[in-house]
């Protein structure tokens, strides 16, 4: 029997309410001709009692998914490009302290938010394990460290470069479960002014839209305000400001900062209160949660199974990290979805993780448009439904999943 899971925050026991079963790794697209047995784990979600943060409990070896290959760019998204370059605008005008100013960004990925920072000519750092797009990050100017951020890393900038004005982190953070070293790295790389911003996708979106996708190997921490707030203030750090944002499906800012060194924002009690309202914490309203994602599950794979008898053609639109969940949750495989189609080079003509769909350019699905696509990457669904007009026009309709199965 396996290890009673332990939470990576406080120690105490995790509570599991939710059960994927056998999952591949999100992001290890197969060749087609590739027969080596695929890495797995069990991708299962839990509650810890004491502190509330809601984690997977099993975590996947980070080499295992953050490696030269890791896939994921920022800047495929023009949403996502002008999100990063406003933020950037923001930290220039009002974080900096002077001519010393600098900024550092954890898992900076392809550089798409410093390269506003480094055309402003300020001093920054980007720490990024992934090599590929650390390269891509530095073509665009930008300073890159090929690098887990823990705090070792944390110490040497320290030591060689002074402490940051802001350390700013988007889809990083929930990433790591060593967040002892990673907040310690933080507590020891900030100026006593300064601020650490990160962005992950947030527990109460997920809930509400039943978005289970949400939840795979790189998604090892589902932050919530309330359990963020704890976990800042185990770590000698307080909360002090918390935002809302559209993008990927629904996430939070979060402000951090050394305690006392800014005011808290109103914005920070009145999130903690609505989640205490909606029982955001509470194991009962989890394991409803989970309820309804197996209630997805069971109505998806039923409106696929009906269309293919039907004899209908059915493509994949965007082979994204989070569909790994879906395909391989609900047995979906080449025998309901012919293809996915992504616009990712480094993904195109090879296999989807687990359920071995191939992957195609985006030129396979505009060539011959099926009377259906199955909409994979949602988060992006305004910017991709108005992109693909063509294929409604030609009589295509929408599969979704979020909040529950429905055609448009
Ligand atoms: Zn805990």
């Amino acid at each position: 029997m396996a290890p009673e899971p332990r939470c990576r925050i406080c120690g105490d026991a995790v509570v599991e309410f939710l059960d994927f079963g056998t999952q591949p790794l999100s992001d290890a697209f197969r060749d087609p001709g590739d027969t080596a047995e695929e890495f797995t784990y069990r991708l299962a979600v839990g509650r810890c009692g004491t502190c509330g943060m809601v984690q997977l409990t099993e975590e996947v070896p980070r080499e295992e998914m953050f490696h030269e290959e890791y896939p994921y760019l920022s800047r495929g998204s023009s949403v996502m490009r002008e999100h990063f370059r406003s933020l950037a605008e923001r930290f220039l005008t009002t974080e900096l302290s002077g001519d010393d100013a600098f900024i550092v960004e954890l898992g900076c990925n392809d550089g798409t938010m410093l390269k506003t920072v480094a055309e402003a000519g300020v001093r920054h750092l980007g720490v990024e394990p992934s090599g590929a797009v650390a390269d891509l990050a530095a073509e665009e100017g930008v300073r890159v460290r090929k690098d887990f951020f823990e705090e070792a890393t944390a110490l040497d900038i320290v030591a060689t470069e002074g402490q940051a004005d802001v350390i700013y982190a988007a889809n990083t953070l929930c990433h790591i479960p060593y967040m002892s070293s990673i907040l310690r790295g933080v507590t020891a790389l900030l100026r006593p002014e300064g601020v650490f911003v990160f962005e992950d996708p947030y527990l109460g979106d997920i809930v509400e839209r039943t978005s289970f996708d949400q939840i795979y190997d790189e998604h090892f921490f589902l932050f919530s305000v309330s359990s963020v707030d704890e976990m800042a203030r185990r770590h000698d750090l307080e909360l002090v400001d918390v935002e809302r944002l559209p993008v990927h499906g629904g996430e939070v800012r979060y402000t951090l900062a050394r305690p006392g060194a800014r005011k808290r924002s109103a914005a920070v009690e009145e999130l903690l209160a609505e989640e205490r309202g909606r029982g955001l914490g509470d194991l009962a309203v989890l394991e409803r949660f989970a309820e309804r994602v197996r209630t997805v599950r069971d109505d998806l794979v039923a409106l696929l199974t009906r269309l293919r008898a039907e004899g209908h053609r059915i493509v994949g639109y965007g082979a994204t990290a989070k569909s790994a969940t879906v395909t391989n949750f609900c047995g979906i495989g080449p025998d309901l979805v012919e293809f996915v189609c992504d616009t990712t080079p480094a993904k195109q003509h090879k296999l989807t993780p687990g359920s071995h769909i191939p992957v195609r350019p985006s030129e396979a699905f505009s060539d011959d448009y099926p009377p259906y696509a199955l909409l994979f990457a949602w988060n992006h669904a305004d910017e991709i439904m108005a992109k693909e007009q063509a294929f409604r026009d030609a009589g295509g309709r929408w599969i979704r999943y979020v909040p529950d199965v429905h055609v448009v």
